[in-house]
């Protein structure tokens, strides 16, 4: 008997009558792995309604802070226990190695304990008076929000905007991508099961032409965070603006790692190679142009292909894997026209480049881990982001030259420099337009910090105390003495 297709959350209600389904293909075997229900305008209707009257009813609008913070930390602890379910289906999802899968889920849960305790700490202001009043800042929370989140990461993505959002005050409609539904299910059911009240928090699976774009547009939803390309959140930008309606955007990036001739090659060229081949490459903050200084640049060129040809493609539940697939077929594609597209441009491709030669992986959406020389940042393979394990080396020769290149870029994401001069790190790390500078490390990431893209990469920061903040609008209220 086949399987149902996996039922959308409104209302506290798992709601399976929608005209449309997606299927959900493992990108390791090519193979089925359910279908989910997806969501239409009528969907988006019904789940906005419900969390408003959810939002409005004194259970969540007067629950005290400590309270909330409550509900926030035992929805962390459902996520640790239930930490297997939430990485298979992350990995069955997007072929995600298991091991970052589980890295993954049990970040989620920190993320959760994180916003708990914010919750319950954070203040409002006494403001200083210039008359015979007492005024005070007092944050509000929207009501209503969208959170819009891509497939790469759903674990750890959907856990940073639902956490602070609720922590805020509002109730949350979550549309996660229709290639990685599956993680923001479980999310939705440990809520309800960890006491969140019904309508809360509701999670509608979906396409983004249809339901990303109604929920966008639909007039009671007050604020939209955003993670995805830089494309979608143009267009979801231009919406909020005919709104007035806030949002926060996370997109893309094309991110500069910078080797100097000082720096520590051996420790540079480790994290140069997992800077843009772990995760296979699918991550916004993945450092996918290399710029080195001249005098070691054969020789950081060198060691980088050897980790690269050493990053043999497996499935990503085999122990020990580190490069599992791309996260679909149709995105292997894309990858694999666009290092075509390198060569065409005069790139030379120092290893990599081609599906691996492996009977035992023929069925999935794999690609070599691959480094690129001889373009130069003018090429679309810098220019354009690929977000997929293909790295393009480029040489420099001192200081301003390097910092021109690294800047010549639409993106803003994340940089990192390698140096043993400390003043040259600070220097450069200012100098960078970059919303996160790594110096002598790449892709540490902290939910205490706050995380966003200068320029095409996005608008807003989330994560840290502020990440509450971004869920509420100020209110100033004064008070006659
Ligand atoms: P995408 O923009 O195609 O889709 C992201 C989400 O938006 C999905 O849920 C999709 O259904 C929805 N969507 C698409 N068009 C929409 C529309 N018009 N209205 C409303 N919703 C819409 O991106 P993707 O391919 O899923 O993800 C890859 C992109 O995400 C890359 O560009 C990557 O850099 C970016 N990303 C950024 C960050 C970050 O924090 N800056 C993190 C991860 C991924």
């Amino acid at each position: 008997m086949a399987t149902q297709p996996r039922p959308l959350l409104i209302g506290g209600e798992w709601i399976a009558n929608t005209d449309a389904v997606i299927p959900s293909v493992n990108p390791a075997t090519g193979q089925l792995n359910y279908e989910v229900c997806a969501a239409s305008a009528r969907h988006v209707d019904a789940a906005v309604d419900a969390a408003r009257s959810a939002v409005a009813a004194p259970g969540w609008r007067e629950m005290l802070p400590h309270r909330r913070a409550r509900i926030l930390a035992t929805i962390a602890d459902l996520i640790e226990t239930r930490a297997e379910a939430f990485s298979q289906a992350q990995m069955l999802d997007n072929g995600k190695v298991l091991s970052e899968c589980r890295a993954q889920a049990l970040a989620a849960a920190g993320v959760f304990r994180y916003y708990a305790g914010v919750c319950e700490t954070l203040g409002a202001e006494v403001n200083p008076a210039r008359g015979a009043y007492l005024s005070m800042t007092v944050y509000e929370p929207f009501g209503v929000i969208a959170a819009i989140t891509p497939w790469n990461s759903p674990l750890t993505m959907e856990a940073q905007k639902v956490a602070p959002a609720l922590a805020a005050g509002n109730a949350v409609i979550l549309k996660p991508s229709e290639v990685t539904p599956s993680a923001a299910l479980l999310l939705g059911a440990a809520a309800l099961d960890a006491g969140l009240p019904p309508g809360i928090l509701n999670v509608l699976p979906g396409t983004g032409a249809v339901a990303g774009d109604a929920l966008v547009r639909h007039p009671q939803v007050r604020f939209v965070s955003f993670t995805g390309g830089t494309a979608s959140g143009r267009r979801i930008a231009a919406i909020a603006a005919e709104k007035l309606m806030a949002v926060a955007l996370e997109l893309g990036g094309k991110s500069p790692h910078i080797v100097f001739a000082d720096a520590d090659v051996d420790a540079a060229a480790a994290a140069v190679a997992d800077g843009i081949f772990e995760g296979t490459g699918q991550s916004c903050v993945a450092g996918s142009r290399l710029f080195v200084q001249r005098a070691v640049y054969d020789r950081v060129i060198a060691l980088v292909a050897e980790r690269a040809r050493a990053l043999r493609p497996a499935l990503p539940d085999t122990a020990g894997a580190k490069f599992g697939p791309l996260s679909s077929f149709a995105h292997r594609d894309r990858v694999e026209h666009m290092v075509e597209r390198a060569r065409a441009e005069g790139g030379r491709v120092v290893t990599g480049g081609a599906r691996p030669d492996d009977a035992a992986l023929a069925n999935g959406a794999y690609y070599l881990a691959t480094l690129i020389d001889g373009l130069n940042n003018e090429a679309s393979a810098c220019r354009e982001e690929i977000f997929g394990p293909v790295l393009c080396a480029l040489p420099f020769d001192d200081e301003d030259d390097l910092v021109r290149q690294a800047n010549d870029s639409a993106y803003g994401l994340a940089a990192g420099v390698w140096t043993a001069d400390y003043r040259r790190a600070w220097r450069v790390a200012r100098r960078l337009e970059a919303g996160t500078v790594w110096i002598n490390t790449y892709k540490q990431l902290s939910i205490a910090a706050p995380f966003g893209g200068f320029k095409d990469s996005g608008v807003g920061r989330e994560k840290g105390i502020g990440g509450v903040r971004l869920y509420q609008q100020a209110k100033s209220v004064y008070w006659g003495m």
